[in-house]
């Protein structure tokens, strides 16, 4: 895909959302990692149920703790996986209070060396709630940048590394939220919407359908 398409794409997407956000629900630096590390094969809707419950009573690293891992799996058990998260939450909420200062840290390094936290959750927090332009490739992106031709790449990380490189700077911010949310409701996995698409003219997908 040329330079030419690639910024027309982004247009078009910022005009259609100017001020994309994450669907996950929160208030903080904290409750932002929390939700993320949650939504792992969940929904953002199921998140923002189990969220709504467990930052009622706790959101803050010392209060996190201080609830304890069994009644954090209490208020999150609706969600895929949930003893394991409720494990790294506490865990990562010990790490926060002991060596942070309570403090969600703004570094790559000691995000991702929490218990949980992974490089796509890492780039969620850096980029949402610290305006860093990093790209998190979920599977929503991955298939919108290599069905589109975008950023072809074969796993994740090339994919990151690709729209890195050519994503023009203006829109390097919101691009993440603006291509997970098109895979999300037009480039959908199984029949992508692409009569009702706002760049099928600039998409070089081979098939696409005539829904
Ligand atoms: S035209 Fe179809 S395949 Fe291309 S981005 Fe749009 S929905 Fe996806």
């Amino acid at each position: 895909m040329n330079k030419e398409k690639r910024i027309e794409i982004f247009k078009r997407l910022q005009a259609n959302n100017p001020n994309p956000t994450t669907e996950l629900n929160f208030n903080t630096p904290f409750e932002l990692l929390i939700a993320v590390l949650l939504s792992a094969q969940a929904t953002d809707i199921s998140v923002n149920k189990a969220t709504k419950e467990l930052f009622a009573v706790a959101n803050t690293p010392d209060t996190m703790f201080a609830l304890g891992a069994d009644k954090v799996k209490e208020k999150i058990k609706t969600i895929g996986l949930f003893n394991t998260k409720a494990e790294n939450i506490i865990k990562t909420c010990k790490i926060l209070v002991e060596e942070y200062g309570s403090q969600i840290p703004e570094n790559r390094e000691a995000l991702e060396s929490l218990p949980g936290v992974g490089r796509k959750t890492a780039n969620v927090v850096l980029n949402t709630a610290f305006k860093w332009p990093t790209i998190a490739v979920d599977t929503h992106i991955f298939r919108v940048a290599n069905r589109t031709k975008l950023a072809p790449g074969k796993d994740v990380v090339a994919v990151e590394e690709k729209l890195l490189k050519v994503v023009p700077k203006e829109y390097m911010l919101d691009c993440h939220h603006w291509l997970i949310l098109h895979g999300r409701y037009t480039c959908v996995a199984r029949k992508p919407r692409c009569m009702s698409c706002i760049i099928e003219d600039l998409c070089e997908f081979k098939e696409k359908t005539s829904l």
